[in-house]
């Protein structure tokens, strides 16, 4: 087990691992992005 490193959710269409992307850091904003789906979330927590 590694620790340390925070656990990433999968991907929520195809289960795959997801890469994380900080956009905005004073803004908190992040992307999600899956390379075998091509799936890109973003999210801006309020
Ligand atoms: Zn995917």
């Amino acid at each position: 087990m590694s620790s340390g490193a925070p656990q990433l959710p999968p991907c929520p269409l195809c289960g795959d691992e997801l890469r994380f992307e900080v956009l905005d850091d004073e803004k908190f904003l992040v992307a999600w992005s899956c390379l075998a789906c091509g799936l890109i979330r973003t999210t801006e927590p309020a």
